[in-house]
């Protein structure tokens, strides 16, 4: 069993991602898989790609789901799609890491980021029935386990610039939906947007205290906050605001 660095600086770096502004574009997704085919975890295999089974490695896969009162009955009217993007979420308490029988599982004390030591992996799989979010990847080519690196080899590199010292994802999304910053710092750029959006955790009730932040979609209408939302409603009593109950629902997807 891995133990968990303790914290040296109160630093939690981690992203922001606004669900109500993200289109789904999948362009951090591309970005992504561009950047870390070459650098830290690279490569990122495809396997089989153009089979009836094709197979990849992705940190960032994003979710498409259609919610709205008549989503049950099918006869159309205001549904709204929302779009999820899911990485690693690099946890304060990531079982990710405990589960790790050899320590390639880590989280850094310094800044909070989960890694994985590739030289040190046997392959396990563990860490991928640990983690609830579904953040990591198998690379059958190298027989090694792979997650987001929050860019590690990006915000740190002194050989860019400094605007670009950010996670390959976050340059690139088109709405800006992504940020990336400290979360331990409640007057950083990111911990404002929090506090004011109603930032929240992606299943919380499990315990693993993730570190990235949702945004969770603005009501279109006071009509539409107040009407019911089909699968989400069953699971949102007395909750009057759709963002929250959109997420629940959500989350509810994502854990079946
Ligand atoms: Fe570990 Fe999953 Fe949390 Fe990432 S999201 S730190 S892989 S438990
Ligand atoms: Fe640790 Fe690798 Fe096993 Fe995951 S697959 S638990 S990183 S040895």
């Amino acid at each position: 069993m891995t133990q968990i660095a303790k914290n040296t600086t109160g630093r939690k770096l981690g992203l922001v991602i606004d669900l109500d502004t993200c289109v789904g574009c999948h362009a951090c997704a591309v970005a992504c898989k561009e950047w870390n085919d070459g650098g830290h975890m690279a490569p990122l295999t495809d396997e089989n790609p153009y089979g009836a089974e094709p197979f990849g490695v992705w940190f960032n896969r994003i979710h498409a789901f259609e919610a709205g009162p008549s989503v049950q009955s099918g006869c159309g009217g205001d549904t709204r799609t929302v779009h999820f993007p899911r990485s690693c979420l690099h946890c304060e308490q990531p079982d990710c890491v405990t589960v790790c029988p050899t320590g390639a599982s880590y989280k850094r004390g310094e800044d909070g980021i989960v890694l994985v030591d590739e030289d040190k992996c046997i392959g396990c799989k563990l860490c991928s029935w640990a983690c609830p979010y579904g953040a990591r990847e198998y690379d059958y080519a190298s027989g090694t386990m792979k997650k987001c690196t929050l860019c590690v080899d990006r915000i740190y590199n002194q050989n860019l610039p400094p605007a670009e010292r950010q996670p390959a994802c976050v340059m690139v999304c088109p709405t800006s939906a992504r940020a990336f910053g400290d979360l331990g710092d409640p007057g950083s750029d990111v911990s404002r947007r929090v506090a004011e959006r109603g930032g929240v955790d992606l299943m919380p009730d499990l315990g693993y205290q993730p570190v990235n932040k949702y945004l969770p979609p603005r009501a279109r209408s006071a009509a539409a906050a107040s009407a019911p939302l089909s699968d989400a409603a069953a699971n949102a009593d007395g909750d009057p605001d759709i963002g929250q109950r959109l997420l629940r629902w959500v989350d509810r997807v994502l854990s079946r």
